[in-house]
Order: structure tokens, then sequence, then C-alpha cells
């Protein structure tokens, strides 16, 4: 089965949706293989957004990310990478589709709510980086 790396922001924990978010995917037939939520050090963002490092928006990024505490899932399913990117809807959210999580309630086009994966490679590099096998529940 498909697993993907799924974030609630800290825009999203703020907003005090969390369990609007899970509903969602649990709604959707995904399953929770892991959660939890930390917060974030500076490093340890700039660490999870490496491939973002020459981008004008990485500092920016890094330091929004280490605002507030976030939620940090492992998500299961068939196709889930590409099924939660539809379910968050597009990086920017004037571009979102209706009834998607980015649509109905990020601000911004950097307080966009929710991260996913966007690739498998992605996905294993992001999940190891939170989570190890035994923290993973495969059901
Ligand atoms: P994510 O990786 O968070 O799931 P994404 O894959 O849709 O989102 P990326 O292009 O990987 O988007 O960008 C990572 C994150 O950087 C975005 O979710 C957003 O928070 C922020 N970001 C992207 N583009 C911009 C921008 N032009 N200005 C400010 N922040 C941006
Ligand atoms: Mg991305």
């Amino acid at each position: 089965m498909e697993r993907t790396l799924s974030i609630i922001k800290p825009d999203g924990v703020a907003k005090n949706i969390i369990g609007e978010v899970i509903k969602r995917f649990e709604s959707a037939g995904i399953k929770i293989a892991a959660m939890k939520m930390i917060h974030l050090t500076k490093s340890q963002a700039q660490g999870f957004y490496a491939v973002h490092k020459e981008r004008p928006f990485f500092d920016s990024l890094t330091d929004f990310m280490t605002s507030g505490p976030i939620v940090v899932m492992v998500l299961e399913g068939e196709n889930v990478i590409a099924e939660n990117r539809k379910i968050m809807g597009a990086t920017n959210f004037k571009e979102a589709e209706e009834g998607t999580i980015r649509r109905e309630y990020a601000t911004d086009i950097e307080k966009n709510v929710v991260h996913g994966s966007d690739a498998p490679e992605t996905a294993a590099f992001e999940i190891s980086y939170f989570f190890n096998h035994l923290e993973i529940q495969s059901r």
C-alpha cells in the first residue's frame, strides 16, 4: 500500500481544524498509519525543506513552519500521494478547486494549512524524517 507524509502546518493547528483535516482523509478511505504533534526548530525545518533551499521563500517558509506546533502523519492507501494532493488542493489557494482544504482554509500561498509529499521518493524521505518503522502501523 502506498504511503505519504501529511503535515497540518502551524496555521492549521492554530485555526483548530486538526479534526476537520483528518475527517477529510478518513472520509476518503485513507488510513492514518502514524501521527504526532511536534514543534520544529529552525534547523529541523530547514532540513525538511532542503529541496527548496535556493528558493526566495525558503527563509520565510522555515520561519513559518517553526512558528507553532504541527501535526505530522503518515497516510496510507491506494494512490494516496495523488489522492492527498487532490484533497489538499493547489499550493496557491486562489487556484485550488472548490471543496479542497486549501480553498476553504488557506489564507496565503505560504500559510496553506497542509503539506503532502509529491512523489514516492519524497514521501520515503519525508516519512523517515519524522518516523521510524516501529512508529508506523499498517492496518
Ligand atoms: P507542500 O510541499 O507544502 O505540500 P506544495 O508541494 O503544494 O506544498 P511546494 O512548491 O513544494 O508546494 O512549496 C512548499 C511550500 O512552500 C508551500 O506549501 C508553501 O507553504 C510555500 N510556498 C510555495 N510557493 C511559495 C511562494 N511563491 N511564496 C511563498 N511561499 C511559497
Ligand atoms: Mg511540495
